[in-house]
């Protein structure tokens, strides 16, 4: 009989596709136990982030006709990242190893046999990479990419074209357990704990039924949130900036001069203004940079709970 799995599925508002969901990760469970890859003690963990919609009524009646559908409940929406995290704090003690995975299909769940493999093999974290972004709009893949790149860049590094779902052995979640962060961006973290990890590719398809619930202010903001809580990358361009620009005005003042006593000094007003404004401009972001920083030890330092949850379905 091989280890125990959890599967892990945050859902905000999945109505449309849960039970499709339930039902194809219900027959993937079939296999992998009937062939041993898997505990009979498995089980399939849904976890409702303050749904408006009926999600959490289908996961009690799923739970109700089968008991390897279980349940968490949260007392109200939180973010697909606080929701996962509720989902593998609460199973970590009785899995061996969990996967987390959307509900909207969009992760393949055929990779999910080629994930135990590489468990078995010894892994502790498997990444699931996709292979490619052929179903995504052009849109959605180019803010996509350009966030990948732009991590990088400021110094948060991350698996490219990963984002949740992957496996991770229990050791692994541990390891989690321990990061207090409240400001929670778990693909960034995940590479934090250590262990060794290997990556597997799947395509990513579309999303099965329902709408995206990361609409492009939330995308813009999940991306700050990454580049903020990973690196201080962004301070040390402004420090780059300043001494940059110091530089720059100090020639700026040798020109001055040489205006004020051979040249004619009235000339200059619109170098004056632009310079004014942009200065002006840069000083403002930089302090927006700090200020985003400065937020984040705020809200860091409140410690206040990451997820609160109301009800339990069939988990400990
Ligand atoms: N989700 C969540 N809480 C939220 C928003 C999303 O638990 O506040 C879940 C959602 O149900 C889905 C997953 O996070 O299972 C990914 O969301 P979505 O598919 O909308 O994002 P996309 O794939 O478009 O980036
Ligand atoms: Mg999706």
């Amino acid at each position: 009989m091989g280890d125990t799995l959890y599967v892990v599925v945050p859902c905000y508002n999945e109505q449309e596709v849960l039970r499709e969901t339930a039902k194809r990760l219900r027959e993937k469970f079939r296999t992998l136990i009937a062939a041993e890859k898997i505990s009979a003690r498995s089980r399939i963990v849904f976890v409702n982030d303050g749904s408006k919609d009926a999600t959490w009524d289908i996961i009690r009646e799923l739970h109700g006709h089968d008991k390897i559908f279980s349940g968490i409940n949260l007392s109200r929406n939180r973010g697909h990242q606080n929701a996962l995290l509720a989902g593998l704090m609460t199973v970590k003690d009785c899995a061996d190893m969990v996967i987390s995975m959307d509900a909207d299909l969009q992760d393949d769940i055929d990779a999910v046999d080629e994930m135990i493999a590489r468990y078995a093999d010894g892994f502790d974290i498997v990444y699931g990479v996709r292979s490619k972004r052929a179903t995504d709009t052009f849109f959605k893949r180019f803010t996509a990419e350009t966030f990948y790149k732009l991590m990088k860049f400021l110094g948060a590094d991350t698996v490219y074209n990963h984002a949740d779902y992957r496996l991770m052995s229990r050791r692994a979640l541990e390891g989690l357990a321990q990061f207090g962060e409240v400001n929670l961006f778990l693909r960034g973290l995940v590479p934090l704990i250590g262990y060794p990890s290997t990556s597997v590719l799947y395509e990513r398809a579309e999303r099965f039924a329902g709408v995206s619930k990361y609409p492009l202010k939330k995308m813009l903001f999940f991306a700050l949130q990454g580049i903020t809580s990973l690196s201080v990358e962004p301070i040390r361009l402004i420090t780059t900036v300043g001494v940059a620009m110091s530089t720059v005005s100090f020639a700026v003042i040798l020109w001055t001069l040489y205006e004020y006593f051979f040249g004619d000094t009235v000339r200059g007003w619109a170098s004056m203004l632009a310079s004014l404004w942009f200065i002006g401009g840069l000083i403002l972001l930089s302090i927006g940079i700090v200020g985003e920083y400065v937020g984040k030890i705020y809200l860091e330092t409140k410690k206040r709970p990451r997820f609160i949850v109301s009800e339990f379905l069939n988990v400990p």
